[in-house]
């Protein structure tokens, strides 16, 4: 069985603890390989070693820094495909999506290759007499990610880039369900140029993310992934005074106000509810429509969309979506189809047992729709995570502003309208993160930020944009003078620029 180990020190090492995951093909059902799981002593050589290397590479200029994302840019760009099949065979997104998977976490580097334009400080001259006041943003020395198994290139991506660019060293601590991809990306950043140490993938588990938290050594940490373990991650990692940023789980709502295309909206929606098999943080998994002629239009067109689904392994470029990533995610959703029955809501679509012929022992679950979805229900309150759409209909506009803005989660939302006032309105009030208009997955382009709200994002700062410099730098402001040859002699009241 082929092990995946760790990368330290500019290579690949085999792990040591003796523990071990197994990493499943799902579309089949085969454990693959098996992934290492760091003890603490592990984590802690990985940490020597960033700290190490980052001393050099803090005080490269960046300049350099940013050539060495250019070359890692190129060399993305030649397996491109490769790392495509490779990301798909252990997550089980198709290989079109696999590429998306790519395709943004690849946009965070080129926006991390302005690094040096965006590491500008201010100036201020002669701020008082003889005075110029200006700021300089350094690294923080070595940090940590911690990253979810449903975009194994984007987000660790989204975290490396701009981190490295800012002159930080990073030990990155992947999902353990799909490893391979991380570990690719740190050979290809060692082919680019970038000194040995100044990245390290460390796999693990609780025990390797404990370790991080606890680690002195280690200055701030970025974690995504489900919201109990974001809360836990960011309550301790706070208290040992670490920078912190956390992004969790979701609950997406689609309002579609009665004026919609809605052709334009059930493509969207369909789009967004089951691509990826529904594991997106910024899936579509609530539909509501306002109005009740709506509703009945909506759901017509939405039985037959969801009912005809294509199914396939992550190999088939034409299916719809593909394979969950366990079969514990399997049991989880077909869980709350079961739960979302017994609450009463009214099941239109059922997905439960769905098996693909030649691949019976896949990880599949087929499309599943809701209607009536009440806001006291489990299945509309929790992040289900899989290929599930509930319908929860309003009867006018506010109360679908309510009901989104009620909900505990904040990632996303869309609203479906011709109305340009309904639009404004809607993004002016809403309290969600990020909101598209008759756009179904408003993930932001990468020169702008990606973060939630409420129960979706722990931290103050945000992923990519302005607000990874922001994360990954320190602010140091200097003060200066240089007196003439005339010296003043001590001063005893505080200084002044009067
Ligand atoms: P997860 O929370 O199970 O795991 C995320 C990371 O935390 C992994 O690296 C995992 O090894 C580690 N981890 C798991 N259990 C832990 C524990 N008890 N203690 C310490 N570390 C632990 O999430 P997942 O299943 O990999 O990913 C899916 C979740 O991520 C969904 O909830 C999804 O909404 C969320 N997500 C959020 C965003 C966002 O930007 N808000 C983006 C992608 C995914």
């Amino acid at each position: 069985m082929r092990e995946i180990g760790h990368f330290i020190g500019g290579k690949r090492v085999a792990g040591t603890s003796g523990r071990f995951s197994d990493v499943f093909n799902p579309s089949t059902g085969a454990v693959q390989a098996k992934v290492a799981l760091a003890s603490p002593e592990e984590l802690r050589a990985a940490v020597e070693n960033a700290k190490a290397a980052q001393v050099k590479w803090g005080a490269t200029n960046p300049q350099r820094r940013a050539r060495v994302l250019m070359k890692f840019l190129e060399l993305l760009h030649k397996e491109y495909d490769s790392l495509a099949e490779l990301l798909s065979s252990e997550h089980g997104k198709t290989v079109p999506d696999a590429k998306g998977d790519i395709q943004r976490g690849l946009e965070v580097v080129e926006f991390a290759i302005g690094i040096p334009h965006l590491l500008k400080g201010e100036y201020s001259d002669n701020a008082g007499t003889g005075i110029d006041v200006y700021s300089m943003r350094q690294p923080l020395g070595v940090v940590a990610g911690i990253t979810p198994f449903n975009f194994p290139a984007m987000i660790p991506l989204w975290k490396l880039a701009p981190a490295l660019a800012c002159g930080n060293a990073m030990i990155l601590k992947p999902s353990e369900r799909d490893p391979s991809v991380p570990m690719r990306i740190a050979e290809l950043f060692i082919e680019a140029g970038l000194p040995p140490g100044v990245l390290n993938v460390v796999n693990g588990d609780k025990v390797s993310v404990d370790a991080i938290l606890d680690d002195p050594d280690i200055k701030a940490v970025g974690f995504v992934g489900s919201t109990p373990i974001a809360q836990y991650i960011y309550s301790r990692a706070t208290a040992t005074g670490k920078r912190c940023q956390c992004f969790g789980g979701a609950k997406n709502h689609a309002v579609i106000m009665p004026d919609a295309d809605l052709d334009q909206a059930v493509d969207g929606i369909i789009g967004a509810a089951y691509g990826s098999a529904g594991e997106r943080c910024m899936a579509l998994s609530v539909a509501v429509p306002v109005g009740k002629d709506t509703a009945d239009r909506l759901m017509t067109k939405l039985v037959a969309r969801v009912e005809n689904l294509k199914i396939g392994p992550s190999t088939d470029a034409a299916a719809d979506y593909g394979p969950l990533v366990t079969r514990d995610a399997v049991n989880r959703v077909s869980g709350y189809i079961d739960i979302g029955v017994a609450e009463g809501a009214t099941l239109v679509v059922d997905g439960r047992g769905f098996k693909l012929q030649g691949y019976e022992d896949g990880f599949y679950v087929g499309g599943t729709l809701f209607d009536n979805v009440t806001p006291d229900m489990r299945i509309y309150k929790e992040e289900i995570f899989g290929p599930v759409l509930a319908v929860v209909r309003a009867e006018h506009y506010e109360d679908a502003v309510k009901l989104v803005n009620d909900h505990e989660y904040g990632n996303g939302v869309a609203i479906f309208t011709q109305s340009g006032d309904a639009a404004r309105d809607f993004a002016a009030r809403i309290q969600i993160g990020m909101v598209g208009v008759n756009v179904p997955i408003p993930v932001p382009i990468a020169y702008y930020t990606f973060g939630g709200w409420k129960a979706s994002g722990f931290g103050d700062l945000n992923q990519h944009g302005p607000d990874s410099i922001r994360f990954y730098t320190k602010t140091k402001t200097v003060t200066s003078r240089w007196p003439s040859t005339n010296k003043d002699g001590a001063s005893f009241v505080i200084p002044t620029m009067a």
